[in-house]
């Protein structure tokens, strides 16, 4: 399955090394933004760096002890430009220079040393040394004013600030945006927090990241079109900076994430995202619905078995849908779900136009007679309209789909006249207009043609090309995790005992997710421990915005999804007055949807049709869907006592529902022969054959 880095909580620091900025939230302060899956919360204010200090060691500390994984991205770089580190520590390793800062900086709320050490670094090189910048009344020896420097001996950008247009150079120690005084400030805090929790968390890029917390180095300017846009909307930018990086941040898919992360530069560090500033931006623009209610899958209480009815209700009253939009081509929007109602941008037709190959006249000139009529040189066709205007009186020639000529109105069909090349000679009486098609008789441009929802059908793909439109906001496709359980279960292909089974419901229910129209996400076959399992539902949750597991969903001592769910907090057990079918566990996993499905194949196969798939045609968008089923005469008998809704795997043989012979839930062939269910309804019924039952084709599911 899946190697890569992934993260539960996100949070942005956007350092200062002034001074403490007070109880008012302020500008130039240090603000933390937070984000995890459900969204980003509001921007915290920190008004000095041992507030911060705390905070960062409070939420360090809450994500150990929850287990969960913690980024947290800091706008000043890690590291300083190549030779640095030797020339200050005499040593290459970034560590070594945060240790020395550790030992030398002196910080207070109220005042530091950051100026007097830069000085004293300075001493080391030669020339004037690389610090710059004093902010101080007092003259400070060896830390010029103003930029002096010369032959300190050490390139004046890192690498990746090459790259990186509006960075700041390490060396300046104040002025607006200027990074220096963050950066002495700012390692220092790292690392104590890195002895604190000692190999608990990784900084990036020198160590690897398989470690619960991630230290990496980030920069708001990577973002800053959109800091803009809130700053306009009165947001404060220092607050927006934080809270979009680390909604954007969160919102990342993981492998591009891991993308991101996937540099190395031993002793300067780098920016994480420089180059992917595009995927940043778009990620935190995407406005997303709120997420599910820890309470979706409940049921009405009191209610012991729950008839399918009232369980399609609460699903329906329970969800919503749960995905972004994006806008994509045209040519590639068969399948998905349109995020906003459509209008034409332009009519249909857009101009007048002959309907067949014939001759354009104008209606006024012609009566009940026989006529003859002269013809104007030239000709109209499709794309090469007559530029002049016909006079009346005349015809011109015309082909279908040409835009109208001026001064005529009405076609005569070819077939209906005589010509001699000059003249056409034909019948009366005409109708006005006849064989032309008036501009707009189709769609107006403006007019609504698609609405929300709509899943795009090859046809609706002609109706937006023909209104001009060729880019469509459609909501992004249903990403379906499907996971199997069970110790007993193998790969198709594995040499296996005859104790063990084939994994039958993975390809099944991936191939049925394709089908609905969404992506499937191979969420492996996981063996009946608790452990295991719980990451593979991590995993799922991480890829994937919907989870069908097969297996394991009852209430016995293997039965592990419902046992998680449970311990999750948010399970409900459905036990469904239905067959085939034993319970379903429904949950949510770190804010995921999960369908624990039973094992069996044939009530896997039935209750992710009759439950799965309207809930996920819900969450993707596409609104609530049911299949319309029609009513067929039964080729079989079949008397059934009242409490339970049977589904019968069946097919349409000369006009009348045949169901296969065994209704054995085991029988995977039946569900092969099958080409769709019979329904019969909860109460009691005995069918004869010939007598109407509800047959709901599989294509309608
Ligand atoms: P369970 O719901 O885990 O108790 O499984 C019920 C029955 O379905 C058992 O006989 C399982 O062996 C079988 N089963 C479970 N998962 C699968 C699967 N993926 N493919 C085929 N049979 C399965
Ligand atoms: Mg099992």
């Amino acid at each position: 399955m899946w190697v890569v880095i992934s993260y539960d909580r996100f949070v942005i620091v956007d350092w200062s090394g002034g001074n403490d900025t007070g109880k008012r939230p302020r500008k130039d302060a240090i603000w933390f933004g937070v984000a995890d899956r459900k969204g980003a919360e509001s921007p915290r204010y920190i008004r000095n760096r041992m507030d911060a200090e705390a905070a960062l060691s409070g939420l360090i500390q809450d994500a150990l002890n929850t287990g969960e994984r913690l980024f947290v991205g800091f706008d000043f770089p890690f590291g300083f430009p190549e030779g640095f580190a030797r020339g200050v520590t005499g040593s290459n390793d970034p560590f070594a220079v945060w240790d020395w800062l550790e030992h030398h900086v002196e910080d207070s709320p109220k005042a530091n040393n950051r100026f007097d050490l830069a000085a004293k670094i300075n001493r080391r090189f030669p020339g004037v040394g690389p610090f710059w910048f004093n902010g101080l009344r007092r003259d400070i020896p060896d830390l010029p004013r103003k930029d002096l420097r010369k032959q300190h001996g050490l390139p004046e950008r890192r690498r990746i600030e090459l790259d990186t247009p509006g960075a700041f150079a390490c060396w300046q120690m104040g002025g607006a945006g200027a990074v220096g005084g963050q950066i002495l400030t700012g390692l220092p805090v790292l690392q104590r927090l890195r002895a604190r929790f000692s190999r608990q968390i990784a900084v990036w890029p020198f160590e690897a990241l398989d470690r619960p917390v991630a230290f990496v180095e980030i920069w708001p300017g990577l973002i800053n079109p959109i800091v803009k846009e809130a700053e306009r909307r009165g947001g404060l930018r220092d607050a927006e900076q934080v809270r979009l990086l680390s909604l954007a941040i969160s919102r990342l898919p993981p492998d591009v994430l891991c993308d991101m992360l996937d540099v190395s530069a031993p002793e300067e560090g780098w920016i994480m995202g420089v180059g992917h500033e595009d995927k940043l931006m778009q990620a935190a623009s995407d406005l997303r619905p709120p997420p599910l209610r820890d309470d979706c899958f409940a049921l009405p209480a009191g209610v012991d078995w729950t008839p399918v009815d009232v369980a399609l209700d609460a699903l329906r009253s329970g969800l919503h849908p749960i995905l972004g939009s994006e806008e994509i081509k045209l040519s590639e929007a068969a399948g998905r779900v349109l995020a906003t109602d459509m209008e034409a941008l332009r009519s249909n037709p857009p101009a007048r136009n002959a309907a067949v190959d014939g001759y354009a006249l104008a209606h006024a000139c012609t009566s009940e007679d026989d006529h003859v009529i002269p013809l104007v040189q030239g000709r109209a066709a499709a794309g090469d309209p007559f530029p002049g205007s016909v006079p009346e009186g005349h015809a011109m020639r015309i082909l279908t789909g040409a835009s109208m000529p001026e001064g005529t109105d009405t076609v005569i069909l070819q077939e209906d006249i005589t010509s001699d090349g000059t003249r056409i000679a034909f019948r009366g009486p005409i109708k006005p207009g006849a064989n032309s098609r008036k501009a707009g008789e189709d769609v107006s441009s403006g007019d609504v043609i698609l609405s929300q929802g709509r899943r795009l059908t090859p046809a609706d793909l002609a109706l937006c090309a023909a209104t001009g439109i060729d880019r469509l906001p459609v909501f992004k496709r249903l990403r379906v995790a499907v996971l199997s359980t069970g110790d007993e279960l193998a790969e198709p292909g594995e040499d296996i005992s005859n104790d063990r089974i084939y994994d039958a419901n993975r390809p099944m229910l991936q191939a049925l997710v394709r089908q609905f129209g969404y992506q499937a996400v191979d969420g492996g076959r996981v063996a009946d421990d608790r452990e295991v399992l719980r990451r593979a539902l991590n995993d799922a949750a991480d890829h994937a915005d919907v989870i069908l597991t097969s297996g394991g969903a009852s209430s016995g001592d293997e039965d592990h999804v419902s046992a998680l769910l449970n311990e999750a907090g948010s399970m409900q057990l459905w036990r469904l007055a239905v067959k085939p079918g034993r319970p379903l566990a429904l949950g949510l996993w770190n804010g995921t949807p999960v369908f624990g499905l039973p094992g069996n194949p044939v009530a896997a196969l039935v209750c992710t049709l009759v439950f799965a798939r309207p809930a996920m045609a819900l969450l993707s968008g596409e609104g609530w869907r049911v299949p319309a089923g029609l009513m067929i005469p039964a080729a079989f008998k079949k008397s059934k006592k009242p409490g339970r809704r049977e589904y019968l795997r069946a097919r349409v043989r000369d006009g009348q529902a045949e169901v296969f012979s065994s209704e054995g839930s085991g029988r995977i062939s039946g569900l092969s022969w099958a080409e769709g269910l019979v329904e019969l309804p909860d109460g009691p019924v005995d069918i004869q054959p010939g007598d109407p039952v509800r047959y709901l084709p599989f294509s309608d599911f």
